[in-house]
């Protein structure tokens, strides 16, 4: 009895892993949390067909391409790329700003040196870590450790309509005029007179 459940349970699971043979949609994340508030923040997101590849827009269920068509689906949320699913500020973490304090005036939002106390520039004199407000919490996902699909395609809309310079167009052409060998600098041996003449 008991093994005839479980047998039935991991046909169960192996048909829900396939799905209904469509393929993921595919997510790329790249770039890092800003530190500080000086960081920019280069985080992006990316979606791709999982066929050909070429970038595509979240929920697309067939991809347009004519010689792909691969069917796909989409998840409802992903792990968040910046707190790697934590939920915790990475700034906080990286600066080790324990308390959510920012860790330039060590939460106090001035700088005190030689009697003068200007103004954190971190903080702008808040006293908190500038990602996060002193929350602690991931500002990507805000502190759930997940990205919804809602979040995922706005974020890489932009991307996925090919509105974007992605990478700079490589040049195909080589350096026409490589020279093959030995650098051919013309001696200078006549550029400047040379100092003959004595007074
Ligand atoms: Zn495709
Ligand atoms: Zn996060
Ligand atoms: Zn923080
Ligand atoms: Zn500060």
């Amino acid at each position: 009895m008991k093994l005839k459940q479980v047998t039935f349970l991991a046909s169960v699971l192996a048909l829900a892993a396939c799905g209904v043979g469509k393929q993921e949609g595919e997510v790329r994340f790249s770039g890092f949390a800003p530190v500080n508030s000086k960081d920019k923040d280069v985080r992006e997101v990316r979606t791709f067909c999982p066929g050909c590849g070429e970038p595509i827009a979240v929920d697309t269920a067939r991809c347009p391409n004519k010689r792909c068509k691969t069917e796909m689906s989409w998840r409802a949320d992903y792990r968040c790329p910046s707190c790697k699913g934590s939920g915790y500020c990475s700034a906080c973490s990286e600066m080790e700003q324990a308390k959510g304090d920012c860790y330039n005036c060590k939460g106090q939002g001035v700088l005190i040196f030689q009697g003068q106390s200007p103004e954190c520039p971190n903080c702008k004199g808040t006293k908190k870590c500038p990602i996060c407000k002193g929350s602690m919490k991931c500002d990507f996902c805000d502190g759930t450790g997940k990205v919804a699909k809602d979040i995922v395609k706005a974020k890489s809309a932009k991307f996925a309509s090919g509105d974007v310079n992605e990478l700079p167009p490589s040049d195909p052409r080589l350096p026409a005029e490589k020279k093959d060998d030995a650098p051919k600098e013309e001696p200078k041996k006549d550029a400047a007179p040379p100092e003959t003449k004595k007074e």
